[in-house]
């Protein structure tokens, strides 16, 4: 279905916007200070731990459906808060930083125990059957919905109802729910977040989410049974997944995807924090380099910028930048 996609995650109201990120406290010095060069660094510095489990509750909420201001969206649909995939990246965490809540960003989900309730109620008013985002905060097929199962029922009840949807995850437990999501072919799509196709480098950077090539399988899958698909490229991280990402279109053209969205990493509230705790533990020679793309001069987006645009249409992509 033509003009459903989910270009990032939805923008709450009242917070703020994508403008260019200030510089945290002294996270030019802290880059400088953490310098080390790639000789120093040793297995024992590599995070190799999956994300632990989160620690899940189980909350009431008063509605479901959300408005959303997102392009191509009408609705949002959010079944969990906090995400078991742990994107060290994830700027969900400055939402809900913003809500007082200080717990590590991955370390608890809240499950909106009567969301399906709530959205069955809801479903039946004389709403317009527009296009739901499920999820746009938080990835709704995380791993507590393989046994919780709150999104496969609200998919359910939108579909019965004549809503369309577009699904947006990091996660192959998709395919659990794909023979409900073919019946309703006509108003469903799939997008799938790849940010690289290392599997190494996302299990660091994307602990708790699917291997990535299992992502890629979501997209086959799902294009095999009629359903539109899409790619998200994002948030791309400099020097360490932008060199992946000609080999991302290659696959984006073999599985003729209908769209690839690129983003940028967006330095909102709390991400800062995460990301250089990464690199500090990982890759602590880019910390200087960060330090300068995002709180100095360096041009690397807008740059990357031409480069991708030129690799799509060379492929014969459809695409879109989100920044
Ligand atoms: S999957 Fe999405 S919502 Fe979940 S941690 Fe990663 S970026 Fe955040």
């Amino acid at each position: 279905m033509s003009g459903i996609r989910q270009p990032a995650l939805e923008t709450p109201s009242g917070w703020p916007g994508a403008e260019k990120a200030k510089a945290p406290e002294g996270a030019v010095n802290a880059a400088r200070t953490f310098y080390q060069p790639a000789c120093l660094r040793t297995a024992a510095t590599l995070d190799e731990s999956a994300a632990p489990s989160p620690v899940v509750r189980d909350v009431a909420c008063r509605s479901a459906l959300g408005e959303s201001r997102l392009p191509g969206y009408d609705y949002c649909l959010n079944p969990y808060v906090g995400c078991g995939h742990a994107c060290v990246y994830c700027y969900a965490r400055s939402y809900a930083l913003r809500r007082g809540r200080t717990e590590r960003w991955g370390s608890y989900v809240d499950v909106k125990s009567n969301v399906a309730e709530v959205l069955a109620r809801e479903a039946k008013r004389s709403l317009r059957r527009g296009v739901v985002g499920v999820s746009t905060l938080t990835d709704a097929y995380q791993p507590v919905e393989a046994t919780r199962r709150l999104t496969q029922r609200c998919l359910k009840i939108l579909l019965e109802n004549g809503f369309r949807v577009a699904i947006q995850t990091k996660s192959d437990l998709v395919l659990r729910d794909l023979e409900l999501l073919a019946e309703y072919g006509d108003r469903v799509s799939v997008g799938v977040t790849v940010t690289t196709l290392d599997k190494e480098a996302a299990r660091r950077i994307e602990p708790g989410a699917s291997d990535p090539w299992r992502r890629v399988e979501v997209l086959s899958r799902s294009k095999s049974a009629g359903l539109e698909t899409w790619l998200f490229v994002g948030p791309i991280l400099p020097f360490l997944t932008d060199g992946g990402l000609a080999e991302i279109l290659d696959v984006a053209r073999s599985l003729n995807v209908g769209e690839v969205l690129f983003d940028r990493l967006n330095m909102r509230p709390g991400v800062w924090p995460s990301v250089s705790e990464f690199l500090r533990a990982n890759y602590p020679e880019l910390l200087p380099k960060y330090a300068e793309v995002f709180y100095g001069n360096d041009r690397f987006y807008e740059s990357l910028k031409e480069r991708l645009g030129a690799e799509a249409s060379s492929r014969g992509l459809r695409y879109s930048f989100c920044y």
